[in-house]
């Protein structure tokens, strides 16, 4: 199984996403398998945030790690108008009561607001002291972001940058997963299989000729090329324990040059830097 270090622990590069989760798309106790469909498959991180359902996807995690909490690395992310250095504890306290647990692995800046970087690591550093949370990151920082936060006191300690990132999506090459990489900071793929649209868009023939030659599936091979390189950690969200343990499979999955080159073709990368994409 493909792995990488995170936040000082060796994890699996696929992980679970959970956004939607909580919003009545599926039953609950559906989600509740999926996740724990995912974890019994051996994956590690579980990504959630407290916008997500208003907080219900992070009841529906706390289920999932039910008397099982010590399997995750368990992610959470604050909201930019709740980073104040006051205001990330009263939304880590909230995040951690609906999650039932009383410490997040890693809390992430959701995307950057009204405070300024160094008041919000202020906040997060304060909770790392406190036991909280083990590590800190950060979602949707551009390069210049992360330039920034690299000159804000502590600002160095941050763990991630959680990005949009997946075959349709490849502007973060250009610039950041250099950055990265070269600070040794893994990245978090968000949106890994483009929320299921890539595997129907151009370019998804070539996703199933190259899941063919493997005996994978065209989601496998996506999520496969985004954690290709060793720096990348992807979050596929799945609310099916099937389609959980299936991601999981992509772990296990290595494409050959022959296949990136085919993926290249089908999916080509910017040919400059392009500012840093959201969903
Ligand atoms: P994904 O790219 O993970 O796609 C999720 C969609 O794909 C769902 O509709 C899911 O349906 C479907 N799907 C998943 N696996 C398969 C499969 N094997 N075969 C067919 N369909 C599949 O999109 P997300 O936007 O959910 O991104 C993943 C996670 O990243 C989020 O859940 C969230 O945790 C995080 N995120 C973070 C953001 C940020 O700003 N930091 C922004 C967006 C996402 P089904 O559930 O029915 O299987």
């Amino acid at each position: 199984m493909r792995t990488l270090e995170f936040a000082g622990q060796e994890v699996p590069a696929i992980g679970l996403g959970t956004w939607y989760m909580g919003e009545g798309r599926a039953t609950r106790a559906e989600e509740v398998a999926a996740i724990r469909a995912g974890l019994d498959a051996g994956l590690r991180v579980v990504d959630t945030a407290e916008m997500y359902g208003d907080g219900a996807a992070e009841e529906v995690v706390g289920e999932a790690l039910r008397r099982r909490r010590d399997d995750a690395v368990l992610v959470s992310k604050v909201y930019p108008h709740h980073a104040s250095r006051g205001g990330v504890r009263r939304a880590c306290e909230a995040s951690l009561e609906r999650l039932g647990t009383d410490h997040l692995d890693v809390y992430l800046l959701h995307w950057r607001g009204q405070y300024p970087l160094a008041e919000t690591v202020a906040g997060f550093e304060d909770l790392v002291d406190d036991g909280l949370i083990g590590a800190w990151g950060v979602s949707n920082l551009d390069p210049d972001d992360l330039r920034e936060l690299a000159c804000v006191p502590g600002g160095d300690a941050c763990v991630t940058d959680q990005v949009l990132y997946n075959l349709t999506r490849r502007g973060p090459e250009i610039d950041l997963l250099p950055m990265t990489r070269e600070a040794g900071m893994p990245v978090m793929a968000y949106s890994p299989l483009e929320q299921a649209r890539l595997l129907f868009g151009s370019g998804s023939e070539v996703l199933e000729d190259v899941a063919d030659a493997h005996g994978a599936t065209p989601p496998q091979v996506a999520l496969a090329w985004c954690v290709r390189d060793g720096s990348v950690l992807a979050i596929p969200k799945s609310a099916s324990a099937e389609r959980a343990r299936e991601n999981a499979g992509a772990a296990e999955l290595e494409l050959t040059d022959e296949d990136l080159a085919a993926l290249d073709e089908a999916f080509p990368a910017p040919d400059g830097p392009v500012p840093l994409e959201t969903l």
